[in-house]
């Protein structure tokens, strides 16, 4: 095989970008375009020595899972990757995608993953369901301004105002801007020359409050006419915070690190369940809150507090799955790396009046092996800890952090993951030291693109010393 040849190819599963995955002769190609039951003709873009990549030229035969995409701009725009998948087919994907890693990687074998394996937690309206968008703002060629998308992996903007992803109201927020910046001749940032006003704007929306915040990144420091802007955009019903954050820097960071109130709070509030949060532009909070609330009650049944527990919520961001457990627990223990994140936390537990949470700035695998040291040395016995549960980012958990859980031998471990192939290989560690998997839950929070969580129960089954 070499570059510029054709072939007529059958795709076989899906890549981490979305892309089909097929074999001809042997030889594995990855093509753009092309969807898992498709045949397809393609042309090879680049060929390794053991596989290669092709660009689809046309369908021959379609998969019987290609449905009409809802948004025109779909293929260009790296948001979504597998849009014109069925959405069953997407869960099955999905499902497929942390067995085979399960098995490959963490070697439990398919006749005991039938027996943990509950079926996927999917969305009964997998669109419109992001709760947080960040649109670049430039001009395109005629030097009109333009905003939607960078097309995969570039810089480059597809025009395009209704994301099938986000909520509706987005459009309306960024039409008004676009207006009030042709209006009034306020510039568009330009990447290439670090010149003009606006880079981006950032709008949240708060499901259960219907709270909106409008938050634009600008390369100086203040939007002139900016009360011609604020007039227009608090007619929009829910409009709750309108904001600017300052960036100068020439970098593919979004966000400035200050932000400036134009009208309204700084914030807007939302809910999980009966916890509330105070969610800032600069605040990380979960996209997808209707899975969110799925996947953190699962979190709650998984953990099975009765009320007398002490719980340790590891990588904990904001505190969110803190706060859940906090309900229900003596007394949560939360890390995370990123101390406005914790500051965050802090006030969150504040504003729900729960006093039963305690959080920590620090790595969680130099965090818990230091308490866990500190704490027999004072006490002259083991940190106990009834439950811990862990969500990392996707390279998983440090082996130092895994051997302090171990030894602290909680009663359960909830494992919550991005990344089944890391969650894989922690899970095998954890299976060697006398834990065993009871419940495996993937749960889809960002249909329509290759990502998968999946959600762990761990019971404790060899309760002596290691
Ligand atoms: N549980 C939270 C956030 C999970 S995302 C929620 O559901 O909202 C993973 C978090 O781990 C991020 O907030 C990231 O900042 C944090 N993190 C990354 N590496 C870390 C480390 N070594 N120790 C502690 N936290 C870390």
């Amino acid at each position: 095989m070499k570059k510029n040849d054709q072939i007529i190819i059958k795709i076989e599963d899906i890549g981490v970008n979305g892309e089909g995955i097929g074999k001809v002769e042997g030889y594995t190609l990855f093509v753009k375009d092309a969807l898992i039951g498709d045949t397809v003709e393609a042309v090879i873009t680049k060929a390794k020595k053991n596989y290669g990549y092709a660009k689809m030229l046309r369908v021959l035969e379609a998969s019987p899972y290609r449905v009409e995409r809802k948004c025109p701009v779909a293929r260009q725009c790296g948001g979504c990757q597998i849009q014109e998948l069925s959405y069953d087919a997407q869960l099955d994907f999905k499902t497929k995608k942390v067995y085979g890693n399960l098995e490959r990687i963490g070697g439990f074998s398919p006749e005991f993953l039938d027996t943990v394996m509950e079926p996927i937690c999917g969305m009964e309206e997998p669109f419109y369901y992001r709760n947080k968008a960040q649109f670049p703002i430039g001009t395109d060629k005629e030097g009109n301004i333009v905003t939607g998308f960078y097309a995969g992996r570039t810089h480059q903007i597809i025009p395009n105002m209704e994301c099938a992803l986000g909520v509706p109201v987005n459009q309306k927020i960024l039409q008004i801007i676009v207006d009030f910046m042709n209006q009034y001749g306020v510039s568009a940032y330009n990447e290439e020359t670090a010149r003009g006003l606006v880079r981006h704007v950032l709008i949240r929306y708060g499901f259960t409050t219907k709270e909106i915040m409008v938050c634009l990144v600008i390369n100086g420091d203040n939007l002139p006419k900016s009360e011609k802007l604020v007039d227009k955009l608090v007619r929009i019903e829910g409009m709750t915070s309108i904001t600017y954050s300052v960036n100068k820097e020439n970098t593919n960071v979004i966000m400035g690190k200050e932000i400036g109130v134009l009208w309204g709070q700084g914030y807007i509030t939302d809910y999980i369940g009966d916890v509330k949060y105070q969610i800032s532009p600069l605040s990380f909070f979960q996209v997808n809150p209707v899975q969110t609330e799925k996947l953190y009650s699962l979190a709650l049944e998984y953990a099975g507090l009765k009320g007398d527990e002490t719980v340790w919520d590891l990588y904990c961001g904001i505190g969110t799955i803190s706060l859940f457990l906090a309900q229900k627990a003596k007394k949560v223990y939360g890390v995370e790396i990123v101390p406005q994140a914790i500051d965050d936390a802090r006030n969150n537990a504040q504003i729900n009046g729960i006093e039963n949470a305690q959080f920590f700035v620090g790595k969680a695998e130099e965090v818990l092996p230091e308490y866990y040291a500190r704490y027999e040395k004072e006490h002259g016995e083991k940190a106990y800890a009834d439950v811990i549960v862990v969500d990392p980012p996707r390279k998983g958990c440090d082996e130092t952090l895994l051997d302090t859980m171990v030894e602290m031998r909680p009663e359960r471990i909830v494992y919550v993951s991005c990344d089944s192939a890391t969650l894989a290989r922690d899970l095998k560690y954890l299976c060697e030291r006398g834990y065993e998997i009871q419940k495996v839950k993937p749960v889809d929070q960002f249909p329509h693109t290759v990502h998968v969580e999946v959600i762990i129960k761990m019971q404790l089954v060899e309760k002596g010393e290691k």
